[in-house]
């Protein structure tokens, strides 16, 4: 079989998969938004991708993001940008990021703000659309906004003219059952709701996770491995 058979092949197994989970637990499985996560895969990947009918792609590094969406600005895709992003990062973030999935500090709202607003971004792309990342653990080192912070966090994002809050993202903690963790992401989703009753999106779930994430109620998965196979080794 070759490399691309077999992407094809991963691509339509997991697509099946997510509207089974979908219709288990009675959602609609067009609700449910595939990201396909291509770190430290090389361009060619996002063009076969494409080529596939993704149209919704996901990097968690800014520089390896920056340059292969260079590469694919002839294509016509959605950038999520899932990994912490340095505040000195935001200008450039906003060259190729559609969607931010990790706004977790009052730092990067105000340095995503400023750029939006010296960059003349608000004529040329409106609102940036972003997630804010929640850390479902007790460790602040992880980054993402700690529960006791979300709707302070909230606030600081809906008063910024440069972001549009679509609701809030996680990755469950590898050494805890999904499920669980899930409860805690429902928890805060709904709760942030009570202040931004827009903001009813929740980025959760990654190859080994989604069906738990669907079931509480996941609206974009970010999965990478499961499709793209094994991530090539990389610094
Ligand atoms: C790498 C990554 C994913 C995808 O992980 P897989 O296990 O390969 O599906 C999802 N979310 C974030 C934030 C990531 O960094």
């Amino acid at each position: 079989m070759s490399d691309t058979t077999a992407l094809a092949t991963r691509l339509r197994d997991i697509t099946d998969r997510i509207d089974a989970a979908a219709r288990a637990v009675h959602r609609d499985p067009d609700d449910v938004t595939l990201i396909v996560v291509t770190k430290f895969h090389p361009s060619s990947l996002v063009r076969d991708l494409h080529a596939l009918g993704v149209r919704n792609v996901g990097e968690n590094r800014h520089q390896e993001a920056s340059a292969k969406a260079l590469e694919c600005a002839d294509l016509e895709l959605t950038w999520h940008f899932i990994g912490q992003l340095q505040s000195n990062k935001a200008r450039a973030a906003l060259e190729y990021a559609d969607v931010i999935h990790s706004v977790d500090r009052p730092s990067l709202v105000s340095a995503l703000t400023k750029a939006w607003l010296d960059e003349n971004q608000q004529c040329e792309r409106g609102p940036v659309d972003c997630f804010l990342q929640l850390n479902l653990t007790d460790d602040p080192g992880r980054g993402g906004v700690q529960a006791a912070d979300l709707l302070t966090m909230a606030q600081s994002v809906l008063e910024s003219p440069a972001l549009n809050l679509l609701g809030v993202m996680s990755v469950a903690p590898l050494d805890e059952d999904p499920a669980r963790a899930f409860d805690a992401v429902a928890e805060a989703s709904a709760r942030l709701m009570t202040v931004a009753p827009d903001a009813r999106f929740i980025s959760a779930g990654m190859s080994h996770d989604f069906v738990e994430a669907i079931a509480i109620g996941a609206t974009h998965l970010r999965i990478g491995t499961a499709i793209t196979g094994n991530r090539p080794v990389s610094g």
